[in-house]
């Protein structure tokens, strides 16, 4: 069992479930009166954790034959608009596209995701449906529609002094509150000074704010003067040492996404290009199929095109700086972060860029992690018990205690051991009740 707090894992545990809630956890066959009726899961060979929390995701379906399609026209357009089109991917087939995406979650282990930058509309009203109990999904946490000012955005250049601006503001935030929505996430174009009268206004409503910041992601400064709580992404700037500390002693959260920034280097997407490894990776090709796996590889040149190689390529110098770096420089800030005692996260931005698949990104965001040199136990507490206390959620789920929702992956293996092993789902349980996973493989 690993419990998700980033205690060792321990071997032989009992967990008795009981109407959606683990009601007892004991050294085996210690468990008395369990009831007659009680379904038995042999456990031997398994490890029993928490169910995954995927910290930034967008909810949307996947479809690579559309961006196909698409790959002439995007020659003629600046990266700044390729960027736009980028969250094309993130609304393909509706509320269809979106229950695909949570579906491929719950397939992969992740019980709980933070949608950090969709609709407030939207998101809310299949948050509120899977709660409910009338549709299949992980529990959902989302900023609904993110606060921007690039092109498009109804704020425009923000002109926060004026009052039809601050009416706006307070409109948005309003009516986000009354949605239910915890978060705001503010985006790029708008200054720490305007994110904080943003932020002030939020956290009167009782909101909590993540930035992000692109290439100022990582800074002390944007937090700080922005009044945030956390980045949505790593980004350019080098952590120090003094600087990782105030993030701890602020009660501040860390965020990487590092898949992004190996992408955004060619290097997840290359490589299985040569090899084509999605057709062999189950919590891929189950989910979206031979066809749906295909239609990526044959986007693939020019998606890379476009996104890596182009003249005006979304990841080119005026986006992002040389982008080449970036995973050493964040695995870097992630260490000194997880030294200084900051408060990590986990979470991947699927399914954006392409690639990067939702409920699968977890387990390789995992990998990430461990890869940079954090210890595979506290990989695993990032991934669950933290991003439960990032949602303020830690009572409820994000580790395998007495009284905690039932919501749990049971893996072959020990990821402890060997980080990979997340990957070998036997079970999936969420508020207690088994997923039937064969249901929910792409026929
Ligand atoms: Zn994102």
């Amino acid at each position: 069992m690993i419990d998700g707090l980033g205690t060792e894992a321990v071997p032989k545990r009992d967990v008795l479930i009981q109407d959606g809630r683990i009601a007892r956890i004991a050294v085996t066959t210690m468990i008395a009166d369990i009831p007659e009726n009680a379904k038995i899961i042999d456990g031997e060979g398994l490890t029993v954790m928490p169910g995954i929390i995927d910290g930034h995701t967008h909810m949307g379906g996947i479809d690579y034959s559309v961006s196909n399609l698409n790959a002439e026209i995007w020659k003629d357009v600046s990266g700044m608009e390729i960027y736009q089109h980028m969250f094309a991917y993130g609304s393909q087939g509706g509320i269809d596209g979106m229950q695909r995406y949570n579906e491929a979650n719950l397939y992969a282990g992740v019980t709980t995701i933070v949608e950090v930058g969709g609709s407030d509309e939207i998101s809310t009203k299949i948050r509120d449906e899977i709660i409910a109990g009338s549709r299949l999904g992980p529990n959902i946490h989302t900023v609904g529609d993110t606060i921007e000012s690039i092109p498009g955005n109804t704020l425009g250049v923000m002109q926060l002094t004026s009052e039809e601006v601050q009416a706006e503001i307070k409109g948005m935030l309003d009516a986000k509150a009354a949605r239910g929505i915890e978060f705001i996430k503010l985006y790029a174009g708008i200054s720490p000074w305007q994110a904080r009268h943003i932020m002030t206004a939020a956290r009167k409503r009782g909101m909590r704010g993540i930035a992000d910041f692109w290439c100022m992601n990582n800074s002390q400064e944007v937090i700080e003067t922005g009044l945030f709580d956390s980045y949505a992404h790593g980004g350019c700037v080098e952590v120090s040492e003094e600087e990782a500390r105030w993030f701890a002693e602020n009660d501040k959260f860390a965020m990487f996404t590092l898949d992004i920034f190996d992408t955004m280097r060619g290097e997840r997407g290359w490589p299985d290009y040569e090899e084509q490894n999605f057709f062999r990776n189950p919590l891929i090709v189950d989910i979206w199929g031979k066809e749906g796996v295909q239609a990526y590889y044959d986007s693939f040149l020019s998606l890379r095109e476009q996104w890596h190689d182009g003249e005006k390529a979304g990841y080119t110098e005026q986006l992002w700086g040389n982008k080449l770096p970036l995973l050493d420089l964040n695995m870097k800030n992630l260490m000194r972060m997880y030294q200084g005692g900051v408060t990590i996260f986990m979470g991947t931005d699927a399914n954006w860029p392409p690639g990067n698949w939702p409920g699968e990104g977890m387990h390789y965001e995992l990998e990430l992690h461990v890869r940079a040199g954090i210890p595979p136990i506290d990989a695993i507490r990032m991934a669950t018990y933290n991003g439960a206390k990032f949602i303020r959620r830690e009572n409820e789920i994000g580790s395998v205690e007495k009284g905690k929702k039932a919501d749990l992956l049971i893996v072959k293996g020990n990821p402890a051991e060997k980080i990979s092993d997340t990957r070998n789902i036997v079970y999936v349980i969420k508020d207690g009740r088994i997923l039937d996973r064969d249901s929910l493989k792409k026929r």
